[in-house]
């Protein structure tokens, strides 16, 4: 028989041993986004597969090698390999661009990349990602930023670099494409293909190439820095003014270009040193022309995304303490079949009032039974057994302390076990 519980390549679980690291992550996200102002957008998993195309770009890595374009029965669409080209064809589609400026949204989902596997590498990952849209202003870039820094201190992660760029816009781009060919053609043949198809349409990508050999042809090429129009260099002061102000240091990084074709002016990476070469944690920038290119309608915008598998990498290798989840608050233990009744009816009601509680559905004899509630770290356990059923009473164990407290089966246990777990909630701070 050919076994099938194999996963696939790229692909990862998340066990119910580590779902408690996610739920940290994702609820300090959520948290965040709201004293941040951003409200919570959901799209679906995928989108037409020119949506990516034109939006992420046609020279990049994503398009040209790392989409999973999937052919249904009589059409072919395309698992999101980011988040932002969907959230802004929602926001298009709905007409939030005719309700107040600033629309801030924020998502958490998974995305789909068929890049080479590795340690923070995979097909299949998840990521947080925010996008404020309608603004021009530097100021919207400070508070992106702001609201990216506040999350990974939130999240407890030190020594995160913020490195920061300005690509420029379309108008110094013309003049510095045209410096960055004239430096690279004479050894364009050296180039890995996707890079030699680059240089004509957009050989800024060719900086962002991963390969070693290409990493070393452009390592002195001329700098997007000394080609900025006075529009964006002036932006690009203020916006380090502002940081300056809100006391987030950063490093002007001129090699930043980011991997997504759409950003324009400002673009930034916040970089773990800890994690190794899967370092950038948190990535984004302003994309003023992707709306325009969707829908015709010129509205600037920006964004940033979060790798949650790196975020968690890089808070595990950092020792952060994730709060472990409760174990159970009562174990009620029986012996014989109507015991095991009675104590599945108390179960019940002590979940309706919100209590952890658990009974046996193994068939085990009690000691296992006891077995398995101190594995499982219950707070309070309890026997009910013949005796008990007969006398109406049964003895209620602090598993802590060890103490035993007579508890009646009546109408009343909810209300006294409320108060005897309410004690010992105290006593444990
Ligand atoms: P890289 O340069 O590492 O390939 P990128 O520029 O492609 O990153 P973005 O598109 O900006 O990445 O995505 C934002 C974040 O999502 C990244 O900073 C990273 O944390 C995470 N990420 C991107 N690709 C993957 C992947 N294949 N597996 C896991 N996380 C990823
Ligand atoms: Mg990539």
């Amino acid at each position: 028989m050919q076994l099938v519980a194999t996963r696939n390549k790229g692909a990862e679980d998340i066990l119910p041993s580590q779902i408690h690291k996610w739920h940290t992550v994702e609820r300090v996200a959520a948290e965040t986004a709201e004293v941040y102002g951003f409200k919570e957008i959901r799209i679906p998993t995928f989108e037409k597969t020119e949506l990516f195309v034109r939006s992420v770009g046609e020279t990049t890595d994503v398009v040209q090698k790392e989409m999973f374009t999937v052919t249904g029965k009589e059409s072919s669409f395309t698992l999101r390999p980011e988040g932002t080209a969907g959230v802004i064809r929602a926001v298009i589609q709905n007409g939030l661009l005719n309700e107040p400026m600033p629309q801030k949204v924020c998502y958490t989902l998974s995305c789909f990349r068929h890049e080479n596997v590795q340690k923070g590498r995979l097909w299949e990952f998840h990521q947080f990602g925010a996008e404020l849209i309608g603004s021009p202003s530097p100021s919207a870039a400070a508070e992106m930023i702001s609201f990216g820094r506040e999350l990974l201190d939130r999240l407890g992660l030190k020594d995160i670099e913020l490195h920061l760029n300005s690509i420029g816009c379309r108008t110094c781009r013309e003049n510095y494409y045209k410096a960055l060919r004239e430096y690279i053609t004479p050894f364009a043949d050296k180039l890995c293909d996707t890079c030699k198809s680059r240089l004509e349409k957009n050989p800024m990508r060719i900086l962002d190439c991963k390969s070693p050999v290409c990493r070393d042809l452009v390592k002195d090429a001329p700098l997007m820095k000394d080609f900025l129009c006075e529009d964006c260099r002036s932006h690009f002061e203020t916006l380090k003014h502002l940081l300056d102000e809100l006391g987030i240091t950063y490093t002007v990084d001129p090699k930043i270009v980011r991997g997504l074709d759409y950003y324009t002016k400002t673009v930034f990476e916040f970089i773990s040193n800890g994690i190794g070469a899967q370092g950038t944690v948190l990535a984004g920038g302003r994309y003023d022309g992707l709306i325009e290119e969707m829908c015709g309608v010129s509205v600037p915008a920006l964004g940033f995304a979060t790798g949650l598998e790196r975020i968690i990498m890089a808070m595990d290798g950092q020792g952060f303490e994730f709060p472990e989840p409760p174990g159970f608050d009562i174990y009620i233990g029986s012996m014989g079949e109507d015991a095991s009744a009675k104590a599945a009816a108390l179960v019940k009601r002590l979940r309706t009032e919100g209590f952890r509680a658990e009974c046996d559905l193994m068939d085990r004899g009690v000691k296992a039974q006891m077995k398995y509630a101190n594995k499982q770290k219950s707070m309070f356990s309890m026997i009910i057994g013949g005796d008990e059923l007969s006398g109406g009473t049964a003895r209620l164990k602090n598993m802590r302390t060890g103490e035993e407290i007579p508890v009646p089966l009546n109408e009343d246990f909810v209300e006294i076990f409320t108060d005897i777990h309410l004690a010992e909630m105290f006593s444990e701070e």
